[in-house]
């Protein structure tokens, strides 16, 4: 198999079947207390050559399995040929969708982002989304103009990490981004014409923190409106400062039952129109199938806590 590209180390759950381009490398915060993707590295900027090098590299990859269905006589069976050979983005025998990393890219010059997301289009024609992950305090440096010209340039969707709407809590874990910040970025992506994905990390307030967490988040949320709100539930990961805060017993994970309460709480704070997705992560096992379009379901997800809240309380019961 010949056509190395270069592929971003992370992506959204949703991104599993989407074509991963790399245009930035590593984090342009590397803060953030919780996290430790991108640690012990520097962001950089990728020349915007190398980018395209590597989009025509992919489309080799494509050619080269199409080629190859039709050798062994499944030519009509693209995508099928593709996942048997690991290459999921091409599962549906074209380029659907595309991600582009890492953690910010949006902070490249507008014009060169915005010349790899039409050359992405004019290699790959059957393109339909183009998504990216993008920092609330960046969106808000971006004029209006910068972030349509990205619309225009075909980037479909953006990805941003909330984390939490509490302002005491965004500084505790240095999310570098204000409160008001996170309005203003989340608002200006949905008026420049995105789709807004917001990830919001249920147990980063711990035990001394939830209440205000929920309260927090759900204020910025109701004041965003984004279309989409995916739960990630904080993992303390061994290295990263909230780690040894735990260890020294200056932060206190909840248990299911607290955090099952945390997120009751949250859902029934919130007046927005959007998507609410726990199901895509493993992390938010303990809450699996509280998704939901809002507000219209509301009130059966608040009923499917409740019966696991029920469960979890009648087991620790017995024990
Ligand atoms: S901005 Fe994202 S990738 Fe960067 S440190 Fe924070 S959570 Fe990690």
């Amino acid at each position: 198999m010949i056509g190395y590209y270069e592929a971003p180390p992370f992506r959204p759950p949703t991104e599993a079947y989407s074509l991963l381009i790399r245009a930035t490398r590593n984090c342009s915060w590397n803060r953030c207390e919780f996290c430790c993707m991108y640690k012990g590295t520097k962001l950089e900027i990728r020349p915007v050559e190398e980018v395209k090098q590597d989009i025509l590299s992919a489309k080799k990859v494509a050619q080269q399995i199409k080629e190859w269905a039709w050798r062994i006589g499944d030519g009509n069976q693209v995508g099928m040929v593709a996942r048997a050979n690991g290459i999921l983005w091409l599962d549906e025998g074209v380029v659907k969708n595309v991600f582009i990393g890492d953690s910010n890219s949006i902070i490249m010059k507008t014009e060169d982002f915005a010349e790899i997301i039409s050359f992405l289009y004019e290699t790959f024609p059957t393109l339909e989304r183009v998504t990216s992950y993008g920092r609330g305090k960046t969106l808000v440096k971006k004029s209006p103009e910068e972030l349509r010209m990205l619309r225009e340039a075909g980037l479909t969707r953006l990805h941003v990490g909330l984390e939490t709407g509490d302002e005491e809590l965004l500084e505790y874990v240095k999310k570098g981004a204000t409160a008001e910040e996170m309005i203003i970025g989340g608002r200006k992506a949905i008026e420049a014409g995105f789709e807004l994905s917001e990830y919001v990390m249920p147990g980063l307030g711990g035990r001394e923190r939830w209440e205000q967490h929920a309260h927090g988040t759900a204020r910025v949320l109701n004041e965003i409106n984004p279309h989409f709100i995916r739960l990630r539930t904080l993992g303390l990961i061994p290295g990263t400062p909230l780690y040894e805060k735990n260890q020294r017993g200056e932060f206190q994970l909840q248990s299911l039952e607290e955090l099952l309460i945390e997120v009751r709480t949250l859902i029934e704070r919130l007046t927005v129109t959007s998507e609410f997705v726990t199901s895509d992560h493993v992390a938010n096992h303990y809450m699996w199938g509280v998704d939901g379009k809002l507000p219209q379901d509301k009130a059966r997800m608040l009923e499917t806590i409740d019966a696991m809240l029920e469960r979890v309380l009648c087991k620790s019961g017995f024990e």
